[in-house]
């Protein structure tokens, strides 16, 4: 008999399992994936840790969080400094003077740049938006919008952006110094050995059973735990009878190259509409290898999920947020049973966030 049944080898899984078994519970950890570690899984291939679900960069401001992620493995102080690629012209991201200076070639300072960007706003501005193209207008005008928004926007969420909601888009961070820093965070790295050696070592001393699907071994699995943290899907769980939660998911093509580098960053954005992918990320940058002769890039395509896909973004509009609170009333009945993580909770989370609510789940005070 378990103390606690861990649906769900992730990050949130593995920081309740390391938390519960020093509490000296015992713990059975399955996931129907095989291998651990969930979307932050990273394999080593010639030498080169590939982030297999797509680019992940730790960051925090999380005094907390950053001691207890660095328990398990040492970070590198990798600083995400992504670029946008617009029909072969490329901008420094986020939107800062870099990105101006490419955009406006002629502007000399930030007075220079506030008002071309001020000009555009009111010209095209809108009082009140109807969609996300008015929304992202009126925050960054139209030549930023045209060149480094619309096209990724698109092709993220398979709609135009007109047909978009305005709230998807409630804020985009502008700022005008020369800082290509992504990630505004008092802390940011990447495991030196890969996220997969921060997961095992977390998940040390648990019993794991991988290719184990929760609802292919539902009754025996009941059976065997006292209390189960469930980080799958809450609607699978309820069998689908309020409806399905909407996701978008993505379709990752890797290639290993015998080049010694591809693109010369971690990580480049293609923001027209006619490329099919919105990102190319180079994984040996995420490390620092240099002495590797060949080369790992992978290219992401979003994509319309379906059951036969990863389930990777909510849509988290007011339809499927109505559809989850049924789920959630559903779930605050059960005795046993609690549904976390990103699935559990539908809700995108950085693994930051994920980390806090496990801490706040089981007590730990940060
Ligand atoms: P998951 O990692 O999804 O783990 C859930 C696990 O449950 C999975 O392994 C799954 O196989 C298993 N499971 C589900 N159902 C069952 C079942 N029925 N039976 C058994 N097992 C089951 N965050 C950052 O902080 N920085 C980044 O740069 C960043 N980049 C991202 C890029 C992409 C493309 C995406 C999609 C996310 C990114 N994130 C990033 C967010 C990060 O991935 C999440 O915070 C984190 O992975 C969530 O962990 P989790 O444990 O909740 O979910």
């Amino acid at each position: 008999m378990y103390d606690y049944l861990i649906v769900g080898t992730g990050l949130f899984g593995a920081v309740s399992a390391n938390i519960l078994k020093k509490r000296g519970y015992k713990i059975l950890l399955i996931d129907k994936r095989n291998h651990i570690g969930g979307n932050i899984y990273t394999k080593n291939i010639e030498g080169i840790d590939v982030h297999v679900y797509g680019a992940h960069i730790f960051h925090t401001d999380n005094d907390e969080v950053w001691k207890y992620v660095n328990q398990f493995d040492e970070f590198n102080n990798f600083i995400n400094s992504p670029l946008a690629n617009f029909k072969g012209e490329l901008y420094h991201l986020p939107f800062n003077m870099n990105t101006f200076k490419k955009i406006w070639p002629n502007i000399i300072d930030e007075e220079d740049a506030k008002k071309h960007i001020e000009e555009e706003k009111e010209k095209y501005h809108v009082d009140e938006p109807k969609n996300l193209k008015e929304q992202a207008i009126n925050l960054v005008g139209v030549s930023v919008y045209k060149k480094l928004i619309e096209g990724y926007t698109e092709k993220q969420w398979g709609r135009p952006c007109e047909d978009l909601p305005p709230f998807i888009i409630k804020r985009i961070p502008v700022r005008f110094n020369y800082d290509n820093n992504y990630f505004n965070a008092k802390y940011q790295g990447i495991p030196k050995h890969g996220y997969t050696t921060m997961i095992e070592n977390m998940i040390k001393g648990c019993d794991i059973r991988l290719n184990y699907d929760f609802f292919e071994h539902k009754e025996e699995l009941q059976k065997m735990a006292k209390n189960i943290i469930f980080t799958g899907k809450i609607d699978q769980y309820y069998n689908y009878k309020f409806g399905h939660l909407e996701y978008r998911s993505l379709r990752f093509e890797t290639e290993i190259l015998d080049v010694s580098d591809y693109q010369n960053n971690a990580v480049i954005n293609y923001t027209d509409k006619e490329t099919p992918f919105t990102r190319i990320i180079e994984h040996k940058y995420f490390n620092f290898v240099t002495s590797n002769k060949k080369t790992i890039i992978t290219k992401e395509y979003p994509l319309a999920y379906s059951d036969s896909n990863e389930p990777y973004y909510p849509v988290n509009n007011d339809k499927n947020n109505e559809l989850y609170e049924k789920y959630l009333q559903e779930a605050k009945k059960e005795k046993n049973i609690i549904f976390k993580g990103r699935l559990g909770s539908y809700k995108y989370y950085d693994m930051d966030k994920i980390i806090l609510e496990a801490f706040d789940y089981l007590g730990v005070k940060y």
